[in-house]
């Protein structure tokens, strides 16, 4: 019954009809009663309070007052006819102005009357005034009680607003549609956690969103509907875990043998730092527990994940398993396979590459000698998850830098074995905490917050373009004292073309400016074919040549200890993170590194606070907090699936404290009742299935 209120279509509603119910379709997606309750107002009015005079300032929103109107005046013509009066109350006047209707207003305002006034004050010349108030006369309703309350204001569309559906329009519907709610908004948690966290019914909440009484049910309504926008999110990962952790049972790898030991005592050239050795730890208690790993390794550029991915691959290894890295990029896999190559021969581990570019004959052994076990790990890019590929045993696979890689393809890595191999996820790109909760909250999560020691901290400096003479001698210097540099060109245009040409008259200056045989300058991007590429890249890493002009196929996990500056051109145009990723490919040698930013002598705001907080932070994680906060959720890859696209109204920012309740509760549900059998989780369970068939599976309940 409850249900069919909310399904029912929204033409259905009082005073929406098929051709407003349309438009609503159409610029809103509200198709539904549900739907537009769920549209939920984006600000509100206060007419709680009413201000007095000498209290307005210009920087209060919109406020309230009442008084007498004097001085009803008409001033300039034609279009810049305005209607002037000031209304005064015992402690002030403040003038209205008025320049549209301004017949009709005139007629209507009777000076020498009460009114209230409600708008937004504003400061014009040094004086304060309310431009376009709403004016009404001052009655008794007024001091009732159900007029001072908050009022909502909804976003519309131009299409919209010619129906009559501007804000007040839809307030209008909405306000009938609650009218029909009242004991037909179905319950969506148990009551037992209403009862314990004190929050609103669902009913309650929805009221009290569109119409609050006052801040404090706004408050209320606002908080319980956050609440239930993470718990749903936060239930299906959890589930997603749980099902995970109870239904497939794990490799078990309890040998720390000859491999790992060997490696450990005899091989690895450095010390591990103890955030290295922590979560290697945490790593060996999780392969060794019956429960298949699903463990997020994040670790900010240079932290020394790679090694920890060995370890991690030994102990399969010493368990009779294979093991492989995938990596985003070609060239991030051959660096991979050229840091491990050597470790392998020394531990007589046969390791290979397999990534698109393989030769077809290379391609057959390296797929044969994998299914016969003769190699025992296997680096390479996504062309590992190609059906084609077969291992023997693969016992643990390794996917570095995930933030390019999907869900589904973390998937397809478990169809590689019998039974699922350990998975481990490893990024540099540090995301706040509650972002992880979100976005990876499905897997356990493991921290390097720790460099290797000696790391001199990476300076950086910002130079807008007039200084670009001064930067090339600067780089001319570092360069004869040895030093390599990079030069990044973002991607700027729509078009590949142009962004290529771009970059190439970039590298003509860089050439003119750098010429042979002083200088030798490599160029990779994106539209090389990977040999030419690697080519590139094995001469900059060897090298022969001093200068890489590059664009962003260099983000990602490259590692030339002797490159030690950074040069970013158009620096504004990236998102703060990608800069830090990019400052992350030096400082990895003993030598002072820097990073310089590259920006036009003219800046926005934004473009601003992200060179600012560049300048003044190297923390990754500090540096991902702001990168969230100043462009929001939505530029994240991978958010589709997980569901955050969804909120409404939760901020993965401001509501941390509201997430880590719905996840504790979330786990708590499923620990007490995983399959949601109790009559107390029906309202839970009803509201999955539901939601599950409207948007297609969910994959909550199977
Ligand atoms: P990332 O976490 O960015 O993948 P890498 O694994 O590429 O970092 O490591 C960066 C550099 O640090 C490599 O040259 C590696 O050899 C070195 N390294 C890693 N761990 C240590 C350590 N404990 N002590 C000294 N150097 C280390
Ligand atoms: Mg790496």
């Amino acid at each position: 019954m409850v249900h069919d209120f909310w399904d029912t279509p929204v033409e259905f509603c009082k005073g929406v009809g098929p051709a407003r119910s349309e438009l609503l379709k159409k610029e809103l997606n509200i198709f539904t009663i549900g739907d537009l309750l769920l549209h939920y107002p984006f600000r509100y009015i206060d007419k709680t309070v009413f201000y007095k005079v000498k209290d307005i300032s210009e920087n209060l929103h919109y406020i309230q007052v009442k008084g007498i109107i004097r001085n009803v005046t008409m001033a300039g013509i034609g279009k810049s006819m305005r209607l002037l009066a000031s209304l005064a109350d015992e402690t002030g006047e403040v003038e209205l102005v008025w320049f549209n209707s301004v017949k009709w207003l005139k007629d209507k305002i009777q000076p020498g009357q009460k009114y209230v006034v409600f708008g937004k004050p504003t400061s014009f010349n040094g004086k304060l005034n309310i431009t376009h108030p709403e004016i009404e006369p001052l009655t008794e309703e007024y001091y009732k009680e159900e007029k001072r309350r908050f009022y909502p204001v909804y976003s519309s569309s131009e299409k919209l607003k010619s129906k009559g559906l501007d804000s007040k329009g839809i307030s209008k519907i909405v306000l009938k549609a609650l009218e029909d709610a009242r004991g037909r908004i179905a319950e969506n948690l148990a009551s037992d956690l209403l009862n314990r966290l004190k929050l609103f019914s669902r009913e309650e909440a929805i009221m009290g969103i569109h119409y609050p009484a006052d801040q404090l049910v706004l408050n209320r309504a606002t908080a319980r509907l956050k609440f239930e926008e993470l718990f749903f999110i936060q239930l299906r990962l959890v589930k997603t875990k749980f099902y995970r952790n109870k239904k497939i049972p794990g490799l078990v790898f309890q040998n720390v043998g000859k491999y790992l030991n060997d490696f450990y005592h005899n091989v690895l050239p450095y010390e591990l730092t103890n955030a290295q050795k922590r979560v290697v730890r945490e790593i060996r208690k999780d392969l060794g527990s019956g429960k298949q790993m699903n463990r997020l390794l994040q670790g900010d550029v240079g932290s020394g994940k790679t090694v920890v991915a060995l370890m991690s691959m030994l102990i399969a290894l010493d368990n009779g398993f294979q093991a492989c890295i995938m990596a985003p990029t070609e060239i991030l896999s051959a660096q991979h396979y050229n840091t491990l190559k050597g470790f392998c021969s020394q531990l007589d581990i046969d390791v290979k590459l397999l990534t698109g570019s393989t030769k077809s004959a290379a391609r057959k052994k390296i797929l044969e000698s994998l299914l016969t076990g003769e190699t025992r790990i296997l680096l390479g890019t996504h062309a590992l998850i190609e059906e084609v590929v077969k291992f023997q045993n693969l016992g643990l696979a390794v996917i570095d830098e995930q933030h390019r890689f999907g869900v589904a393809q973390r998937a397809k890595l478990w169809e590689k074995s019998d039974r699922p191999p350990h998975i481990l996820v490893m990024t540099a790109t540090p995301i706040p905490r509650t972002l992880a909760m979100t976005l990876y909250g499905d897997l356990d999560v493991s921290v390097i917050d720790e460099l290797p020691p000696g790391r001199k901290p990476v300076k950086t400096l910002h130079f807008g373009d007039s200084n670009r003479l001064k930067v090339f001698a600067f780089l001319k210097e570092q360069i004869r004292q040895g030093r390599q540099v990079y030069i990044v060109y973002p991607l700027i245009h729509e078009s590949e073309t142009l962004d290529l040409k771009h970059l190439m008259e970039g590298y003509d200056a860089v050439v003119r400016d750098f010429p042979l045989p002083d200088y030798a300058v490599s160029m990779v991007h994106g539209q090389m074919k990977s040999k030419e590429k690697e080519y590139e890249m094995a001469r900059f890493v060897k090298g022969e040549t001093q200068i890489m002009v590059a664009t962003t196929v260099i983000e990602v996990g490259v590692d030339v200890p002797n490159a030690s500056v950074m040069v970013i051109e158009n620096s504004e145009r990236f998102g703060l993170s990608q800069l830090h990723q990019l400052r992350g490919r030096v400082g990895r040698g003993a030598d002072q590194s820097y990073c310089l930013l590259m920006t036009s002598d003219k800046l926005t705001n934004d473009a601003r606070l992200r060179i600012k907080a560049m300048l003044e932070t190297s923390d990754g994680f500090r540096i991902a907090e702001m990168d969230l906060k100043l462009r929001g959720p939505g530029n994240i890859e991978g958010l589709e699936q997980s569901g955050i696209t969804d909120l409404h109204l939760a901020d993965l920012v401001a509501d941390e404290k509201i997430l880590k309740f719905a996840r504790d509760e979330a786990f708590a549900l499923l620990e007490s009742d995983s399959e949601l059998e109790s009559p107390e989780n029906a309202p839970v369970k009803e509201f999955i299935l539901r939601e599950n068939k409207r948007k297609g599976s969910w994959g909550m309940i199977s």
